[in-house]
Protein backbone atom coordinates (compact mmCIF):
# COMPACT_ATOMS: atom_id res chain seq x y z
CA UNK A 1 0.00 0.00 0.00
CA UNK A 2 1.65 3.55 -1.26
CA UNK A 3 0.33 6.37 1.44
CA UNK A 4 0.41 9.94 1.15
CA UNK A 5 3.25 11.02 2.89
CA UNK A 6 3.37 14.82 1.32
CA UNK A 7 1.22 17.60 0.12
CA UNK A 8 2.46 20.94 -2.00
CA UNK A 9 -0.57 23.50 -1.71
CA UNK A 10 0.04 25.80 -4.50
CA UNK A 11 -0.63 29.14 -4.10
CA UNK A 12 -0.44 31.34 -0.80
CA UNK A 13 -4.33 33.09 -1.21
CA UNK A 14 -7.16 32.59 1.20
CA UNK A 15 -7.36 29.05 -0.64
CA UNK A 16 -4.10 28.23 -0.48
CA UNK A 17 -3.25 29.19 3.82
CA UNK A 18 -6.85 27.57 4.42
CA UNK A 19 -6.02 24.64 2.70
CA UNK A 20 -3.12 24.05 4.30
CA UNK A 21 -3.90 25.13 8.16
CA UNK A 22 -6.75 22.59 7.63
CA UNK A 23 -4.52 19.91 6.35
CA UNK A 24 -1.52 20.31 9.16
CA UNK A 25 -3.76 20.99 11.81
CA UNK A 26 -5.88 17.46 11.23
CA UNK A 27 -2.38 15.61 10.47
CA UNK A 28 -0.96 16.67 13.37
CA UNK A 29 -4.15 15.69 16.24
CA UNK A 30 -4.56 12.69 14.27
CA UNK A 31 -0.72 11.38 13.36
CA UNK A 32 2.19 13.48 14.68
CA UNK A 33 4.22 12.38 12.87
CA UNK A 34 1.94 11.71 9.65
CA UNK A 35 1.70 13.42 6.33
CA UNK A 36 3.90 16.53 5.69
CA UNK A 37 2.28 19.84 4.19
CA UNK A 38 3.91 22.24 2.32
CA UNK A 39 3.05 25.31 0.60
CA UNK A 40 4.72 27.21 -1.99
CA UNK A 41 3.90 31.05 -2.80
CA UNK A 42 4.94 33.31 -5.77
CA UNK A 43 6.62 36.53 -4.19
CA UNK A 44 5.46 38.39 -7.52
CA UNK A 45 2.45 36.92 -8.11
CA UNK A 46 -0.34 39.31 -6.04
CA UNK A 47 -3.56 37.41 -4.93
CA UNK A 48 -6.60 38.64 -5.63
CA UNK A 49 -7.05 40.74 -2.90
CA UNK A 50 -10.93 40.98 -2.48
CA UNK A 51 -12.94 38.12 -0.94
CA UNK A 52 -13.59 40.18 2.29
CA UNK A 53 -16.98 38.77 3.01
CA UNK A 54 -17.77 34.87 4.24
CA UNK A 55 -19.90 32.95 5.49
CA UNK A 56 -21.19 31.85 8.83
CA UNK A 57 -19.14 28.07 8.35
CA UNK A 58 -15.89 30.10 8.89
CA UNK A 59 -16.41 30.13 12.49
CA UNK A 60 -16.43 26.56 12.31
CA UNK A 61 -13.29 26.37 10.36
CA UNK A 62 -10.79 28.84 12.14
CA UNK A 63 -12.09 26.92 15.36
CA UNK A 64 -11.03 23.76 13.83
CA UNK A 65 -7.23 25.07 12.71
CA UNK A 66 -7.32 26.27 16.05
CA UNK A 67 -6.87 30.40 15.72
CA UNK A 68 -7.82 32.91 18.52
CA UNK A 69 -10.79 34.45 17.28
CA UNK A 70 -8.89 37.99 18.65
CA UNK A 71 -5.56 37.40 16.98
CA UNK A 72 -7.53 36.54 13.92
CA UNK A 73 -9.74 39.79 14.43
CA UNK A 74 -6.49 41.84 14.90
CA UNK A 75 -4.65 40.79 12.32
CA UNK A 76 -7.10 40.00 9.22
CA UNK A 77 -8.65 43.62 10.60
CA UNK A 78 -11.79 41.67 10.71
CA UNK A 79 -15.33 42.73 11.76
CA UNK A 80 -18.37 40.79 12.55
CA UNK A 81 -21.19 40.07 9.38
CA UNK A 82 -24.78 39.14 10.56
CA UNK A 83 -26.47 39.23 6.94
CA UNK A 84 -26.76 40.88 3.77
CA UNK A 85 -28.84 44.20 3.48
CA UNK A 86 -29.86 43.88 -0.13
CA UNK A 87 -30.92 47.55 -0.95
CA UNK A 88 -33.08 48.46 -4.49
CA UNK A 89 -33.75 44.27 -5.28
CA UNK A 90 -37.11 44.01 -5.14
CA UNK A 91 -37.40 47.61 -7.45
CA UNK A 92 -35.67 50.75 -8.51
CA UNK A 93 -35.44 53.57 -6.18
CA UNK A 94 -38.24 56.31 -6.70
CA UNK A 95 -40.81 53.30 -7.03
CA UNK A 96 -43.22 53.52 -4.90
CA UNK A 97 -43.07 49.94 -2.54
CA UNK A 98 -40.35 48.75 -0.56
CA UNK A 99 -37.66 47.76 -2.29
CA UNK A 100 -35.08 46.28 -0.33
CA UNK A 101 -34.50 43.00 2.60
CA UNK A 102 -32.39 42.17 5.08
CA UNK A 103 -31.21 38.26 4.36
CA UNK A 104 -30.16 37.33 8.79
CA UNK A 105 -27.59 34.45 9.09
CA UNK A 106 -29.99 33.57 12.44
CA UNK A 107 -32.71 30.95 11.98
CA UNK A 108 -36.71 31.91 12.09
CA UNK A 109 -37.27 31.50 16.04
CA UNK A 110 -38.94 28.06 16.67
CA UNK A 111 -40.07 26.83 20.29
CA UNK A 112 -39.77 23.37 20.30
CA UNK A 113 -43.43 22.23 19.95
CA UNK A 114 -44.78 25.67 18.86
CA UNK A 115 -45.76 26.11 15.48
CA UNK A 116 -44.06 26.84 12.30
CA UNK A 117 -44.08 30.70 12.00
CA UNK A 118 -43.46 31.28 7.83
CA UNK A 119 -47.21 30.21 6.99
CA UNK A 120 -48.73 32.30 10.07
CA UNK A 121 -46.71 34.97 8.77
CA UNK A 122 -47.95 34.31 5.05
CA UNK A 123 -51.32 34.60 6.30
CA UNK A 124 -51.09 38.10 8.16
CA UNK A 125 -50.62 36.90 11.54
CA UNK A 126 -47.65 38.59 12.37
CA UNK A 127 -47.56 42.54 13.73
CA UNK A 128 -48.22 44.36 10.18
CA UNK A 129 -45.50 46.06 8.15
CA UNK A 130 -43.18 43.64 9.55
CA UNK A 131 -41.10 41.44 6.80
CA UNK A 132 -40.75 38.13 6.82
CA UNK A 133 -37.02 38.60 8.86
CA UNK A 134 -38.34 40.89 11.22
CA UNK A 135 -41.10 39.41 12.15
CA UNK A 136 -39.29 35.99 12.78
CA UNK A 137 -35.92 36.83 14.48
CA UNK A 138 -34.31 39.80 16.19
CA UNK A 139 -31.36 40.21 14.27
CA UNK A 140 -32.67 42.80 12.12
CA UNK A 141 -33.29 44.89 15.05
CA UNK A 142 -29.92 44.01 16.83
CA UNK A 143 -28.23 45.07 13.14
CA UNK A 144 -30.24 48.37 12.74
CA UNK A 145 -28.99 49.12 16.23
CA UNK A 146 -25.43 48.66 15.49
CA UNK A 147 -25.74 45.61 18.17
CA UNK A 148 -22.97 43.15 17.53
CA UNK A 149 -23.60 39.26 17.77
CA UNK A 150 -21.83 38.26 20.65
CA UNK A 151 -20.60 39.67 23.79
CA UNK A 152 -16.64 39.81 24.56
CA UNK A 153 -17.07 36.87 27.63
CA UNK A 154 -18.56 34.36 24.86
CA UNK A 155 -16.53 31.78 24.03
CA UNK A 156 -14.50 31.74 20.80
CA UNK A 157 -16.45 31.63 17.49
CA UNK A 158 -19.52 31.82 19.47
CA UNK A 159 -22.47 34.15 20.44
CA UNK A 160 -26.41 34.00 21.07
CA UNK A 161 -26.83 35.16 17.05
CA UNK A 162 -25.28 33.35 14.12
CA UNK A 163 -22.38 35.27 12.48
CA UNK A 164 -19.39 35.11 10.06
CA UNK A 165 -16.75 38.08 9.37
CA UNK A 166 -15.59 40.84 7.19
CA UNK A 167 -11.84 40.75 6.95
CA UNK A 168 -8.99 41.93 4.37
CA UNK A 169 -8.04 39.67 2.65
CA UNK A 170 -4.66 40.12 2.39
CA UNK A 171 -4.07 40.62 5.85
CA UNK A 172 -6.13 37.28 6.38
CA UNK A 173 -3.78 34.99 4.56
CA UNK A 174 -0.92 36.62 6.79
CA UNK A 175 -1.88 35.60 9.80
CA UNK A 176 -3.40 31.96 8.26
CA UNK A 177 0.49 32.08 6.92
CA UNK A 178 1.03 32.81 10.33
CA UNK A 179 -0.49 30.33 12.34
CA UNK A 180 0.42 27.67 9.71
CA UNK A 181 4.04 27.94 9.90
CA UNK A 182 4.57 28.90 12.93
CA UNK A 183 2.06 26.17 15.16
CA UNK A 184 0.68 23.94 12.70
CA UNK A 185 4.56 23.14 10.58
CA UNK A 186 3.09 24.03 7.74
CA UNK A 187 6.73 23.85 5.54
CA UNK A 188 6.66 27.71 3.55
CA UNK A 189 8.73 28.07 0.48
CA UNK A 190 8.67 31.28 -1.71
CA UNK A 191 9.00 30.09 -5.75
CA UNK A 192 7.00 30.58 -8.64
CA UNK A 193 5.76 27.38 -10.56
CA UNK A 194 6.84 27.55 -14.16
CA UNK A 195 5.42 24.32 -15.08
CA UNK A 196 4.33 20.87 -14.63
CA UNK A 197 6.38 18.05 -15.72
CA UNK A 198 3.64 14.74 -15.81
CA UNK A 199 4.54 11.08 -15.68
CA UNK A 200 3.43 8.82 -18.42
CA UNK A 201 -0.57 8.15 -16.92
CA UNK A 202 -0.56 12.35 -17.02
CA UNK A 203 -0.37 12.57 -13.33
CA UNK A 204 2.23 14.87 -12.12
CA UNK A 205 5.63 14.02 -11.65
CA UNK A 206 7.60 17.28 -10.25
CA UNK A 207 6.44 20.98 -10.71
CA UNK A 208 9.44 22.84 -11.59
CA UNK A 209 10.16 26.28 -10.16
CA UNK A 210 12.12 29.10 -11.21
CA UNK A 211 14.09 29.73 -7.74
CA UNK A 212 14.19 26.32 -6.41
CA UNK A 213 13.94 24.25 -8.78
CA UNK A 214 11.75 21.12 -9.11
CA UNK A 215 9.22 20.67 -6.16
CA UNK A 216 7.89 16.73 -5.49
CA UNK A 217 5.20 15.37 -3.50
CA UNK A 218 2.21 12.84 -3.51
CA UNK A 219 -0.76 14.89 -4.11
CA UNK A 220 -0.74 18.74 -5.27
CA UNK A 221 -3.41 21.39 -4.71
CA UNK A 222 -3.90 23.98 -7.38
CA UNK A 223 -4.78 27.41 -5.15
CA UNK A 224 -2.83 29.84 -8.01
CA UNK A 225 -6.14 31.27 -8.44
CA UNK A 226 -7.91 32.46 -11.64
CA UNK A 227 -4.63 31.57 -13.27
CA UNK A 228 -5.83 27.32 -12.65
CA UNK A 229 -2.08 27.08 -13.35
CA UNK A 230 -2.61 23.14 -12.93
CA UNK A 231 -5.59 22.40 -12.43
CA UNK A 232 -7.07 24.47 -15.47
CA UNK A 233 -3.40 24.29 -17.15
CA UNK A 234 -1.03 21.27 -16.98
CA UNK A 235 -3.82 19.00 -15.97
CA UNK A 236 -6.28 20.18 -18.45
CA UNK A 237 -9.30 19.76 -16.73
CA UNK A 238 -11.97 21.82 -18.80
CA UNK A 239 -14.27 24.87 -17.39
CA UNK A 240 -17.82 24.68 -17.27
CA UNK A 241 -19.54 28.01 -17.72
CA UNK A 242 -22.32 29.22 -16.32
CA UNK A 243 -22.41 32.84 -17.73
CA UNK A 244 -25.79 31.86 -19.41
CA UNK A 245 -27.35 31.82 -15.84
CA UNK A 246 -24.98 34.49 -13.83
CA UNK A 247 -24.53 37.69 -16.27
CA UNK A 248 -21.86 39.37 -13.71
CA UNK A 249 -17.99 38.47 -15.11
CA UNK A 250 -16.44 42.05 -14.16
CA UNK A 251 -15.68 43.68 -10.67
CA UNK A 252 -13.76 46.78 -10.04
CA UNK A 253 -13.44 47.48 -6.43
CA UNK A 254 -12.14 50.53 -4.41
CA UNK A 255 -10.47 50.45 -0.79
CA UNK A 256 -12.13 53.29 0.94
CA UNK A 257 -11.15 55.30 4.51
CA UNK A 258 -13.92 56.34 6.46
CA UNK A 259 -14.82 59.72 6.71
CA UNK A 260 -14.36 59.24 10.57
CA UNK A 261 -11.93 57.11 13.24
CA UNK A 262 -15.02 56.22 14.95
CA UNK A 263 -17.59 55.77 12.45
CA UNK A 264 -20.13 53.07 12.87
CA UNK A 265 -19.18 49.61 11.37
CA UNK A 266 -21.94 48.18 10.08
CA UNK A 267 -22.02 44.57 10.84
CA UNK A 268 -24.02 43.58 7.57
CA UNK A 269 -22.75 43.54 3.93
CA UNK A 270 -24.43 45.80 2.16
CA UNK A 271 -25.52 44.65 -1.60
CA UNK A 272 -27.07 47.53 -3.55
CA UNK A 273 -28.40 46.50 -6.95
CA UNK A 274 -27.35 48.73 -9.83
CA UNK A 275 -28.23 48.75 -13.58
CA UNK A 276 -25.67 46.11 -14.61
CA UNK A 277 -24.99 44.44 -11.18
CA UNK A 278 -24.51 45.11 -7.82
CA UNK A 279 -22.51 46.48 -5.46
CA UNK A 280 -21.02 45.83 -2.02
CA UNK A 281 -19.92 47.81 0.58
CA UNK A 282 -18.15 45.96 3.59
CA UNK A 283 -17.10 47.61 6.59
CA UNK A 284 -13.50 46.50 8.12
CA UNK A 285 -11.57 48.20 11.23
CA UNK A 286 -10.15 50.88 9.48
CA UNK A 287 -11.67 50.98 5.88
CA UNK A 288 -14.66 50.26 3.82
CA UNK A 289 -14.37 47.55 0.72
CA UNK A 290 -16.56 48.60 -1.94
CA UNK A 291 -17.29 47.12 -5.17
CA UNK A 292 -19.08 47.24 -8.26
CA UNK A 293 -20.23 43.57 -10.12
CA UNK A 294 -21.18 43.91 -13.23
CA UNK A 295 -22.08 42.18 -16.76
CA UNK A 296 -19.86 43.27 -19.71
CA UNK A 297 -22.89 42.61 -21.62
CA UNK A 298 -24.79 45.13 -20.11
CA UNK A 299 -22.44 47.58 -19.56
CA UNK A 300 -19.06 48.78 -20.41
CA UNK A 301 -16.65 49.46 -17.99
CA UNK A 302 -16.46 53.37 -18.33
CA UNK A 303 -19.80 53.26 -16.96
CA UNK A 304 -19.28 50.79 -14.33
CA UNK A 305 -16.66 53.18 -12.97
CA UNK A 306 -19.09 56.32 -13.25
CA UNK A 307 -21.78 54.12 -11.47
CA UNK A 308 -18.98 53.37 -8.69
CA UNK A 309 -18.62 56.53 -7.96
CA UNK A 310 -21.45 57.49 -7.94
CA UNK A 311 -22.13 55.48 -5.11
CA UNK A 312 -19.37 56.61 -3.33
CA UNK A 313 -19.50 60.01 -4.05
CA UNK A 314 -16.88 62.46 -2.43
CA UNK A 315 -15.51 59.28 -1.07
CA UNK A 316 -13.99 58.09 -4.22
CA UNK A 317 -11.86 61.18 -4.92
CA UNK A 318 -8.38 60.41 -5.61
CA UNK A 319 -8.79 56.69 -5.61
CA UNK A 320 -7.87 54.29 -8.88
CA UNK A 321 -10.07 50.99 -8.73
CA UNK A 322 -8.97 47.52 -9.04
CA UNK A 323 -10.37 46.10 -12.08
CA UNK A 324 -11.49 42.32 -12.18
CA UNK A 325 -12.29 39.86 -15.25
CA UNK A 326 -13.93 36.56 -14.05
CA UNK A 327 -16.59 34.05 -15.37
CA UNK A 328 -19.25 32.75 -12.91
CA UNK A 329 -18.50 28.68 -13.85
CA UNK A 330 -16.69 25.97 -12.31
CA UNK A 331 -14.10 22.56 -13.08
CA UNK A 332 -16.55 19.58 -13.31
CA UNK A 333 -13.05 17.79 -12.22
CA UNK A 334 -11.91 19.31 -9.63
CA UNK A 335 -9.38 16.29 -8.95
CA UNK A 336 -7.73 15.18 -11.61
CA UNK A 337 -4.99 12.16 -10.65
CA UNK A 338 -2.99 13.79 -8.10
CA UNK A 339 -4.08 17.40 -8.56
CA UNK A 340 -6.82 18.91 -6.87
CA UNK A 341 -8.47 22.72 -7.29
CA UNK A 342 -9.30 24.58 -4.47
CA UNK A 343 -10.54 28.01 -4.30
CA UNK A 344 -10.78 30.09 -7.75
CA UNK A 345 -8.54 28.03 -9.65
CA UNK A 346 -11.24 25.45 -9.12
CA UNK A 347 -14.46 27.55 -10.24
CA UNK A 348 -16.24 30.78 -8.71
CA UNK A 349 -20.01 31.68 -8.19
CA UNK A 350 -19.84 35.33 -8.45
CA UNK A 351 -19.22 36.88 -5.17
CA UNK A 352 -23.49 37.40 -3.91
CA UNK A 353 -24.12 35.84 -0.80
CA UNK A 354 -20.01 35.11 -0.28
CA UNK A 355 -19.43 31.39 -1.49
CA UNK A 356 -16.05 31.57 -2.65
CA UNK A 357 -14.05 31.06 0.76
CA UNK A 358 -16.70 28.80 1.91
CA UNK A 359 -16.21 26.65 -1.13
CA UNK A 360 -12.80 26.90 0.31
CA UNK A 361 -13.73 25.53 3.28
CA UNK A 362 -15.93 22.88 2.03
CA UNK A 363 -12.82 21.56 -0.72
CA UNK A 364 -10.28 21.67 2.61
CA UNK A 365 -12.78 19.78 4.66
CA UNK A 366 -13.53 17.01 1.85
CA UNK A 367 -9.71 17.01 1.22
CA UNK A 368 -8.60 15.89 4.31
CA UNK A 369 -11.08 14.07 5.62
CA UNK A 370 -10.21 11.86 2.35
CA UNK A 371 -6.58 11.23 3.55
CA UNK A 372 -4.58 9.21 4.97
CA UNK A 373 -5.49 7.73 1.49
CA UNK A 374 -3.78 4.73 -0.34
CA UNK A 375 -2.38 6.41 -3.71
CA UNK A 376 -4.17 3.24 -6.21
CA UNK A 377 -7.36 4.56 -4.70
CA UNK A 378 -7.16 7.99 -6.09
CA UNK A 379 -9.05 7.91 -8.65
CA UNK A 380 -12.16 6.74 -6.85
CA UNK A 381 -11.60 9.74 -4.15
CA UNK A 382 -11.51 11.91 -6.55
CA UNK A 383 -14.65 10.69 -8.67
CA UNK A 384 -16.42 11.48 -5.18
CA UNK A 385 -15.05 14.99 -4.43
CA UNK A 386 -16.03 15.91 -7.90
CA UNK A 387 -19.66 14.60 -7.28
CA UNK A 388 -19.57 16.72 -3.64
CA UNK A 389 -18.41 19.70 -6.02
CA UNK A 390 -20.01 19.99 -8.51
CA UNK A 391 -23.98 19.25 -6.47
CA UNK A 392 -22.72 22.13 -4.41
CA UNK A 393 -22.03 24.50 -7.01
CA UNK A 394 -24.95 23.86 -9.09
CA UNK A 395 -27.56 24.53 -5.72
CA UNK A 396 -25.60 27.62 -5.14
CA UNK A 397 -26.10 28.55 -8.52
CA UNK A 398 -29.61 28.08 -8.40
CA UNK A 399 -29.83 30.07 -5.13
CA UNK A 400 -28.02 33.16 -6.14
CA UNK A 401 -30.38 32.98 -9.79
CA UNK A 402 -33.13 33.50 -7.36
CA UNK A 403 -32.33 36.98 -6.28
CA UNK A 404 -32.13 38.21 -9.99
CA UNK A 405 -35.04 36.48 -11.05
CA UNK A 406 -37.69 37.40 -8.61
CA UNK A 407 -36.85 41.07 -9.29
CA UNK A 408 -39.84 43.47 -9.80
CA UNK A 409 -37.13 45.29 -11.68
CA UNK A 410 -37.21 45.89 -15.51
CA UNK A 411 -35.42 49.16 -15.88
CA UNK A 412 -32.60 48.31 -17.88
CA UNK A 413 -31.41 45.32 -20.47
CA UNK A 414 -29.71 43.31 -17.43
CA UNK A 415 -32.53 43.31 -14.97
CA UNK A 416 -35.32 42.16 -17.74
CA UNK A 417 -32.59 39.25 -19.20
CA UNK A 418 -32.42 38.17 -15.56
CA UNK A 419 -36.00 37.27 -15.71
CA UNK A 420 -36.20 35.08 -19.26
CA UNK A 421 -36.90 31.60 -18.21
CA UNK A 422 -34.45 30.89 -20.56
CA UNK A 423 -31.82 31.79 -17.70
CA UNK A 424 -33.35 29.90 -15.17
CA UNK A 425 -31.95 27.13 -14.11
CA UNK A 426 -35.00 24.04 -14.98
CA UNK A 427 -34.49 22.46 -10.89
CA UNK A 428 -35.00 26.43 -10.09
CA UNK A 429 -38.18 26.81 -12.02
CA UNK A 430 -39.21 23.60 -10.56
CA UNK A 431 -38.88 24.75 -6.93
CA UNK A 432 -41.02 28.58 -7.94
CA UNK A 433 -43.82 26.51 -9.58
CA UNK A 434 -44.27 24.60 -6.09
CA UNK A 435 -43.43 27.32 -4.06
CA UNK A 436 -47.00 29.23 -5.43
CA UNK A 437 -48.67 26.93 -3.19
CA UNK A 438 -47.12 26.12 -0.23
CA UNK A 439 -43.56 27.86 1.47
CA UNK A 440 -40.12 25.88 0.91
CA UNK A 441 -39.99 22.89 3.23
CA UNK A 442 -36.47 21.48 4.15
CA UNK A 443 -37.29 18.12 2.37
CA UNK A 444 -37.16 19.87 -0.87
CA UNK A 445 -33.82 20.01 -0.62
CA UNK A 446 -30.93 17.43 -0.59
CA UNK A 447 -29.73 17.91 2.97
CA UNK A 448 -26.34 18.70 3.39
CA UNK A 449 -25.30 19.09 -0.15
CA UNK A 450 -27.03 22.40 0.12
CA UNK A 451 -24.98 25.60 1.38
CA UNK A 452 -27.89 27.46 2.10
CA UNK A 453 -31.01 26.23 4.31
CA UNK A 454 -34.25 26.01 3.87
CA UNK A 455 -34.49 29.86 5.86
CA UNK A 456 -32.26 31.45 3.65
CA UNK A 457 -34.36 30.68 0.41
CA UNK A 458 -37.75 31.55 2.60
CA UNK A 459 -36.04 35.03 3.43
CA UNK A 460 -34.81 35.57 0.13
CA UNK A 461 -38.14 34.44 -1.46
CA UNK A 462 -40.20 36.32 0.55
CA UNK A 463 -37.72 39.46 1.26
CA UNK A 464 -38.35 39.45 -2.85
CA UNK A 465 -41.92 39.49 -2.25
CA UNK A 466 -42.18 36.13 -3.94
CA UNK A 467 -46.55 35.11 -3.29
CA UNK A 468 -47.47 32.09 -2.07
CA UNK A 469 -50.73 31.75 -1.97
CA UNK A 470 -52.10 29.86 1.44
CA UNK A 471 -55.68 30.85 1.36
CA UNK A 472 -56.91 27.81 -0.05
CA UNK A 473 -55.13 25.79 2.94
CA UNK A 474 -55.87 28.34 5.56
CA UNK A 475 -58.22 26.04 7.33
CA UNK A 476 -55.49 23.59 7.74
CA UNK A 477 -53.17 26.32 9.72
CA UNK A 478 -55.08 26.16 13.26
CA UNK A 479 -52.42 27.44 15.74
CA UNK A 480 -53.11 31.37 14.55
CA UNK A 481 -53.13 32.24 18.16
CA UNK A 482 -49.99 30.46 19.31
CA UNK A 483 -48.44 32.14 16.43
CA UNK A 484 -49.44 35.61 17.60
CA UNK A 485 -48.10 35.15 20.95
CA UNK A 486 -44.97 34.00 19.15
CA UNK A 487 -44.56 37.24 17.15
CA UNK A 488 -44.98 39.02 20.13
CA UNK A 489 -42.36 37.23 21.65
CA UNK A 490 -39.76 37.39 19.70
CA UNK A 491 -40.56 41.57 19.18
CA UNK A 492 -39.76 41.72 23.54
CA UNK A 493 -36.65 39.43 23.10
CA UNK A 494 -35.43 41.64 20.64
CA UNK A 495 -35.39 44.73 22.42
CA UNK A 496 -33.96 43.34 25.51
CA UNK A 497 -31.06 41.91 23.53
CA UNK A 498 -30.48 45.29 22.36
CA UNK A 499 -29.27 45.90 26.61
CA UNK A 500 -27.43 42.57 26.60
CA UNK A 501 -25.59 43.05 23.11
CA UNK A 502 -22.43 45.68 22.98
CA UNK A 503 -22.27 48.29 20.41
CA UNK A 504 -20.49 46.45 17.17
CA UNK A 505 -17.54 48.86 17.10
CA UNK A 506 -16.99 48.74 20.84
CA UNK A 507 -16.68 45.03 20.83
CA UNK A 508 -14.63 45.06 17.92
CA UNK A 509 -12.27 47.42 19.47
CA UNK A 510 -12.27 45.79 22.61
CA UNK A 511 -11.15 42.25 21.30
CA UNK A 512 -8.40 43.86 19.47
CA UNK A 513 -7.10 45.86 22.84
CA UNK A 514 -7.28 42.19 24.75
CA UNK A 515 -5.61 40.62 22.07
CA UNK A 516 -2.79 42.91 22.05
CA UNK A 517 -2.48 42.91 25.83
CA UNK A 518 -1.86 39.13 25.81
CA UNK A 519 0.61 39.05 23.46
CA UNK A 520 2.49 42.22 24.91
CA UNK A 521 2.60 40.21 28.24
CA UNK A 522 3.40 36.87 26.15
CA UNK A 523 6.20 39.10 24.77
CA UNK A 524 7.71 40.60 27.92
CA UNK A 525 7.49 37.13 29.74
CA UNK A 526 9.36 35.80 26.71
P1 LIG B 1 -5.74 34.18 -5.01
O1 LIG B 1 -6.12 35.06 -3.91
O2 LIG B 1 -5.66 34.80 -6.38
O3 LIG B 1 -4.33 33.54 -4.67
C1 LIG B 1 -3.56 32.90 -5.64
C2 LIG B 1 -2.19 32.57 -5.06
O4 LIG B 1 -1.49 31.74 -5.98
C3 LIG B 1 -1.29 33.78 -4.81
O5 LIG B 1 -0.61 33.59 -3.60
C4 LIG B 1 -0.27 33.72 -5.94
O6 LIG B 1 0.99 34.27 -5.57
C5 LIG B 1 -0.17 32.22 -6.13
N1 LIG B 1 0.29 31.82 -7.46
C6 LIG B 1 -0.33 32.03 -8.65
N2 LIG B 1 0.41 31.49 -9.65
C7 LIG B 1 1.49 30.92 -9.06
C8 LIG B 1 2.62 30.22 -9.56
N3 LIG B 1 2.77 29.99 -10.86
N4 LIG B 1 3.56 29.79 -8.68
C9 LIG B 1 3.41 30.00 -7.35
N5 LIG B 1 2.36 30.66 -6.83
C10 LIG B 1 1.42 31.12 -7.68
N6 LIG B 1 -15.30 35.10 -1.78
C11 LIG B 1 -15.97 35.19 -0.61
O7 LIG B 1 -16.07 34.21 0.12
N7 LIG B 1 -16.52 36.38 -0.23
C12 LIG B 1 -16.49 37.48 -1.01
O8 LIG B 1 -16.97 38.53 -0.61
C13 LIG B 1 -15.85 37.39 -2.26
N8 LIG B 1 -15.80 38.44 -3.09
C14 LIG B 1 -15.21 38.29 -4.30
C15 LIG B 1 -15.28 39.33 -5.23
C16 LIG B 1 -14.75 39.17 -6.50
C17 LIG B 1 -14.86 40.27 -7.50
C18 LIG B 1 -14.09 37.95 -6.85
C19 LIG B 1 -13.51 37.75 -8.23
C20 LIG B 1 -13.99 36.93 -5.94
C21 LIG B 1 -14.57 37.09 -4.67
N9 LIG B 1 -14.55 36.05 -3.76
C22 LIG B 1 -15.23 36.15 -2.60
C23 LIG B 1 -13.79 34.83 -4.01
C24 LIG B 1 -12.51 34.92 -3.18
O9 LIG B 1 -11.80 36.07 -3.55
C25 LIG B 1 -11.63 33.71 -3.37
O10 LIG B 1 -12.41 32.55 -3.19
C26 LIG B 1 -10.53 33.68 -2.36
O11 LIG B 1 -9.86 34.90 -2.30
C27 LIG B 1 -9.54 32.60 -2.68
O12 LIG B 1 -8.69 33.02 -3.70
P2 LIG B 1 -7.53 32.07 -4.10
O13 LIG B 1 -6.67 31.82 -2.92
O14 LIG B 1 -8.11 30.90 -4.82
O15 LIG B 1 -6.72 32.92 -5.19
Amino acid sequence: MARINKVLVVGGGTAGWLVACYLARAMRSSDPSGIQVHLVEAENIGLLGVGEATFPSIRGTLAAIGLDERRFLDGAHATYKQGIDYRHWVRPPGVSGRGSFFHPFSLPSQRPGGPELLPYWLLGEAPSGLSFAEAVTMQSRVVEHARAPKRPQDPDYQGPLNHAYHFDAACFARVLAEHGTQTLGVHRHVATVERAELDERGAIARLITTELGPMTADLYVDCTGLRSHLAGGAMQSPFLSRADVLFADRAMAMQVPYDRPDAPIPSYTIATAQEAGWTWDIGLQQRRGVGYVYSSRHTDDARAEQVLRGYLGNAAEGLTPLRIRFETGYRPEHWRHNCVAVGLAGGFVEPLESTGIALVELGAYLLTHALPADLDDLPRIARHYNTMMVARYERIIDFIKLHYCLSQRRDTGFWRDNTAASSIPQTLQDKLALWRYRPPHRLDFVGDLEMFLVASWQYVLYGMEFHTDLTPMRRTYTQAAEARREFATIQQVAARALDDLPDHRALVERMVHEHRARAGRAHAVA
